[in-house]
């Protein structure tokens, strides 16, 4: 199974493809690259559908390059949500203040709704950039889309509620 970084880096490549899914969907796209054997075979798998395809894949196009034994290996994890690993995935939304960034946790809906505003504005902008209008296009990406140094969102791992102790215990007032 592999680890999330090299999971979260190669579903960042996919994410200029057409149907690039929301969160609950790249959480799919997530638990299917992690089953991969190797790092180096997800990476030879991503790069070449890089280069033949412009829709993300569906977790089944991932699932279909596992080797047979893992693609039938029944699942039984405690925890649905993280298959165990007690890492769960998050979206901040970070924004840059000068040298300072603050960053504020999203909401699933909150993420999808802030992707697809952006993904809208750049279809809009690569529109106006193929009739010749660049400059409108500049305008409307700095407008509307999120953009590294100003507004960016990104998905980090997160304790997964299944790892998260109760509410502290209330100690009895002590002498
Ligand atoms: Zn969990």
């Amino acid at each position: 199974m592999l680890d999330q970084i090299t999971c979260d880096e190669q579903l960042a490549r996919l994410s200029g493809l057409d149907y690039f899914p929301s969160a609950n969907g790249r959480k799919n796209l997530l638990l299917a690259m992690r089953e991969f054997p190797e790092a180096e075979k997800l990476r030879a798998f991503i790069t070449s559908w890089l280069r033949h395809e412009t829709h993300t894949p569906k977790p089944a196009d991932l699932y279909a390059e596992l080797p047979p034994h893992e693609q039938h290996q029944p699942l039984s994890y405690r925890c649905a949500i993280c298959c165990d690993s007690g890492l769960d995935y998050a979206d901040f939304l970070v924004t840059w203040h000068g040298e300072r960034k603050t960053s504020v946790r999203l909401t699933a809906e909150q993420a999808d709704a802030l992707w697809e505003r952006h993904c809208t504005a750049q279809a809009e902008a690569d529109a106006l950039a193929r009739a010749g209008k660049f400059v409108e296009a500049n305008n409307l990406r700095k407008d509307r889309c999120l953009q590294l140094g100003t507004q960016m969102i990104y998905e980090r791992s997160v304790p997964c509620t299944c790892r998260q102790s109760g509410p502290p215990v209330q100690l009895p007032p002590g002498k």
